[in-house]
C-alpha cells in the first residue's frame, strides 16, 4: 500500500509499505478516505518529540471504511464507515474508567504521562498512523464510531481531534456566563477553542497569532475579537489594557512548543531565535490571566526548553489545566452540535490533496501558504 514516510526532520515521502495486518482479535484494519495534517504532526515533522523513528507513518486525524476485523470485535462490521478517535484507548483501564481516553494505560504501557496515539513516534506507542492507504486500529469496539446521518466526511475527519480538543481548551478553562477568554494560536485549534468558548458563555472572546490570513479566519469562523502579536509591543500589557488591567479570565495556550523560528519574545518585542520547545505562549498566557484565572493548555509540548514562569502561577493562584483531548467522551455531545449546525467543522478545511502529494501537503501547511488553515489527504474515493 501507499504511505506517507518519515525520513528525518521535514524529510518525508509517499512510499509503498506492507499491508498492516490484524495482529490482535480486537484489531480493525480501515481503508482510509480523509487524513488530515494536524499541528501535532508539525513536532513531528520538525523532528521535535523523541523517538520519532525514520520509516514510520503518521497520522492521527483520520476515518475510514472497515475491511477487516479481528474475531473479537463486536460493534462494527465490514463496510462501515468509522471516525477514530486520535487516541488510542482500551476502555478498561483505571484511566479509561474515568473517562480520560487521553491517558490509556495500556495503548501505551512504557509511558506513564501519554496514551496511545495513531501515528505519533514511539512516544505514544509506536502505531502507524493514517496518512495511508491502510491502517490498523487496535481496541477497534471501543474508539471507531460510525459516521452517522448528517454528518460527511470532512466534518467526520475533524471530529477525530479539531472539534473535541478546541472543545476541551474551552471546556478546561472553566468559562463563567461574560468571561473573557484570550486564545493563543489561530491554527485549526485556537479557531475550534474560540468558536466553543461562546458555548460555555464567553462575553468576549480575543484569538491572538502573527499569521493575518489566520486571524482573518479566526475572527470571521467564530465571531472574535484578533490581534497579531507583531504589532503589539508588549502582548502582556496589551491584553491588561483590553481588560481594564486586571487580567483575561481564561487564557487558552493552542499553541504549544514552537518551531525554531516563530518564537517571539515579550520583552524585546523581536523575533529571536530561541530554541525549538520554547514556550511564548505559555508564558504570555500565565502573565496576562488574572489573578485566580485559569489557563487552559492544549498545545502539545516536548521535553526541551520550555519555559515556565512558575513563581507567577503560584503568586497570582492561577489554576492551570491540561490534557490531550478525551475524543471518546466528547464525541456523542459533538456529533450533535454538528448535526444540529453550532458547529461547522468543514469549513476550516482549504486544502484538499491526494495522498501521493503528502510532501507537498506538509510544505504548505507547515509554511502557512496558500491561506492554508486545514489540510486534508485523500488516499482513497
Ligand atoms: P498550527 O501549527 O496550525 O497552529 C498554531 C498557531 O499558533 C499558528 O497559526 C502560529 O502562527 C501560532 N503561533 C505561534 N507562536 C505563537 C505565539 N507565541 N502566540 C500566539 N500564536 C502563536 O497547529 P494546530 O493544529 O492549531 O494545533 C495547535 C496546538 O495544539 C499544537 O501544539 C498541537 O500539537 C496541539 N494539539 C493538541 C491536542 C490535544 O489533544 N491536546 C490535539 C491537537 C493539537
Ligand atoms: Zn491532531
Amino acid at each position: 500500500m501507499r504511505a506517507m514516510n518519515y525520513r528525518g526532520p521535514k524529510r518525508i515521502r509517499i512510499e509503498e509499505k506492507p499491508m498492516p495486518e490484524i495482529l490482535h482479535p480486537q484489531d480493525a484494519i480501515v481503508r482510509v478516505v480523509r487524513s488530515c495534517i494536524c499541528g501535532s504532526d508539525l513536532h513531528l515533522y520538525n523532528g521535535n518529540v523523541p523517538d520519532t523513528r525514520v520509516g514510520s507513518t503518521f497520522g492521527h486525524e483520520f476515518v475510514g471504511v472497515v475491511e477487516e476485523l479481528g474475531i473479537g470485535v463486536r460493534n462494527l462490521k465490514i463496510g462501515d464507515t468509522v471516525i477514530v478517535p486520535f487516541n488510542i484507548s482500551c476502555g478498561e483501564c483505571v484511566f479509561c474508567k474515568q473517562e480520560l481516553y487521553g491517558n490509556c494505560q495500556e495503548a501505551n504501557p512504557q509511558s506513564s504521562a501519554v496514551g496511545g496515539i495513531f501515528g505519533y513516534s514511539h512516544m505514544a506507542g509506536g502505531y502507524d498512523g493514517g496518512q495511508a492507504e491502510y491502517v490498523r486500529v487496535p481496541y477497534a469496539d471501543v474508539g471507531p464510531t460510525k459516521v452517522p446521518k448528517g454528518i460527511d466526511l470532512d466534518d467526520a475527519v475533524l471530529l477525530t481531534d479539531v472539534v473535541p480538543t478546541g472543545y476541551q481548551a474551552a471546556e478546561m478553562g472553566g468559562i463563567q456566563k461574560g468571561d473573557t477568554v484570550v486564545v493563543f494560536g489561530a491554527g485549526p485549534i485556537g479557531i475550534m477553542a474560540a468558536k466553543c468558548a461562546w458555548l460555555f458563555g464567553a462575553g468576549r472572546v480575543i484569538v491572538i497569532d502573527h499569521v493575518e490570513y489566520r486571524l482573518e479566519f479566526a475572527k470571521n469562523y467564530a465571531n472574535c475579537e484578533v490581534y497579531n502579536f507583531r504589532s503589539m509591543k508588549d502582548p502582556v500589557q496589551a491584553i491588561k489594557k483590553l481588560t481594564d488591567d486586571l487580567g483575561a479570565d481564561v487564557c487558552i495556550d493552542a499553541v504549544g512548543a514552537e518551531a525554531a523560528g516563530n518564537a517571539f519574545h515579550t520583552i524585546t518585542g523581536r523575533k529571536l531565535l530561541l530554541q525549538a520547545g520554547s514556550a511564548t505562549a505559555l508564558e504570555w498566557a500565565i502573565n496576562s490571566v488574572k489573578k485566580g484565572g485559569i489557563v487552559s493548555i492544549v498545545g502539545v509540548y516536548g521535553p526541551t526548553g520550555n519555559f515556565v514562569p512558575v513563581g507567577n502561577i503560584v503568586n497570582k493562584g492561577i489554576t492551570i489545566r491540561a490534557n490531550q483531548a478525551s475524543v471518546k467522551r466528547l464525541l456523542p455531545k459533538l456529533i450533535r452540535h454538528v448535526q444540529n449546525g453550532i458547529i461547522s467543522p468543514r469549513e476550516l478545511i482549504t486544502h484538499r490533496l491526494p495522498l501521493e502529494e503528502v510532501a507537498d501537503a506538509y510544505r504548505i501547511f507547515s509554511d502557512k501558504l496558500d491561506n492554508c488553515i486545514k489540510t486534508v489527504l485523500i488516499p482513497s474515493a
